[in-house]
């Protein structure tokens, strides 16, 4: 039994479960209770994750995201799905411990693998427990959208699909929509870049969502780059472990009038409204709009969740760790607003 009753830092709150699903032998889904009074704080779009507080002895706690499997468009209740790694701390932890009526401290949905249209046709992509965010956008696009949608989804073995019924109805509900593609490796081996290429050829129109492991996800990049699929059509979960704390409140950074005279300017345009703020060049870009009481999309605060990307349309930032994003994201201005740190006098940035 856990129980939290005081949320460890001012962004995160107590939510209860409401049930613990087995799904497979090694996955268990999380759905939680969300009272009336968090409901707004825990909108969440397709393809977002939450991340959860998970007690140790060693560390006092360790922070994991785990993507949101339910769909804000047919399901009352978020659900989180959790895969045990191999070795792995939070899963197994959560995977033994959790129970119906357990409390866990969260941080809200966050996260920027989402489609922005709904209607459009999609190619998803999803490998193990990568299809928790898949999974969202799926059946979110076939509620509210009217595109067709097709999945390749991969997996060791039959017994390790996960929300495998799921995917079965909703085939037979949308057979016009629908095409789910089960790439087994006992029956195929290891999907190769030739072979998904071969199998999506005829979908490259559509807009493509990939999540599962990176040996995965790079073949599915080769063969849509081999199709000619541009980048700007192809959108990429990267599942990674934090490190750091996002739950603990951050203590304001404070400025010397020096680093005040040498800061730079940047024009940041947010939900949008455009902001002109001073950017002293040893803070990150998530520092400055969070000193200025803004809005501003985040988590982990290390690189790892990308839910601080955006894209600098003007001037040039460096990052201490931009492992998630591809050469070519990086290419066409795609950054992390929370490694940013100005090296221009003047930048202009869109979220
Ligand atoms: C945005 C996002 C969404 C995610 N969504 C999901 C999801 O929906 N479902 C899901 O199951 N997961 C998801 N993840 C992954 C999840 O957050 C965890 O990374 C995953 O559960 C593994 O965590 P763990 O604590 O069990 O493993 P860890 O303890 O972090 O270990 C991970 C691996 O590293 C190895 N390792 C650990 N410590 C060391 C060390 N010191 N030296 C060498 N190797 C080491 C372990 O042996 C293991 O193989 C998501 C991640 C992100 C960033």
């Amino acid at each position: 039994m856990t129980t939290v009753e005081v949320p460890h830092g001012s962004r995160s709150f107590v939510l209860r479960v409401a049930a613990v699903i087995a799904e497979t032998a090694d996955t268990n889904s999380l759905v939680f209770d969300v009272p009336d009074e968090l409901r707004e704080k825990f909108q969440y779009k397709p393809g977002q994750f939450l991340t959860l507080r998970i007690p140790s002895d060693l560390t006092g706690s360790v922070a994991r995201c785990y993507s949101l499997a339910s769909s804000p468009h047919t399901d009352d209740q978020p659900k989180v799905t959790v895969k045990r790694t191999d070795g792995g701390y939070g899963s197994n932890w959560v995977c033994d411990n959790v129970k119906a009526g357990d409390q866990l401290e969260v941080l809200p949905p966050s996260g920027v693998f989402t489609p922005k249209n709904l209607d459009e046709d999609l190619l998803l992509f999803g490998a193990g427990s990568g299809i928790t965010p898949v999974m969202s956008i799926l059946k979110s696009a076939l509620a509210r959208g009217n595109g067709k949608i097709v999945l390749v989804y991969a997996n060791r073995d039959a017994e390790t699909v996960i929300f495998a019924r799921e995917l079965r109805e909703l085939v037979e509900k949308h057979p016009q929509r629908l095409t789910v593609i089960h790439w087994l490796e006992p029956l195929l081996g290891l999907p190769t870049a030739d072979t998904l290429a071969t199998l999506v050829a005829p979908y490259t129109g559509y807009e493509a969502f990939m999540c599962g492991p990176k040996p995965f996800m790079d073949r599915v990049h080769d063969a849509l780059g081999s199709l000619g699929v541009p980048r700007s059509r192809t959108h990429a979960e990267v599942f990674n472990s934090l490190a750091g704390d996002p739950f603990a409140d951050q203590a304001p950074v404070e400025v010397s009038d020096e680093e005040a005279a040498d800061a730079a300017t940047v024009e940041v345009e947010l939900d949008g409204e455009v902001h002109e703020l001073s950017w002293p060049r040893k803070q990150t870009l998530v520092d400055i709009m969070l000193a200025k009481g803004l809005d501003v999309p985040y988590s982990c605060q290390e690189g790892e969740c990308g839910s601080c990307a955006c894209t600098v349309l003007e001037g040039k930032v460096e990052m201490e760790n931009a492992e998630i994003l591809d050469p070519e994201d990086i290419e066409n201005g795609y950054i992390l607003g929370c490694q940013a740190r100005p090296v221009t006098d003047r930048l202009r940035i869109q979220f």
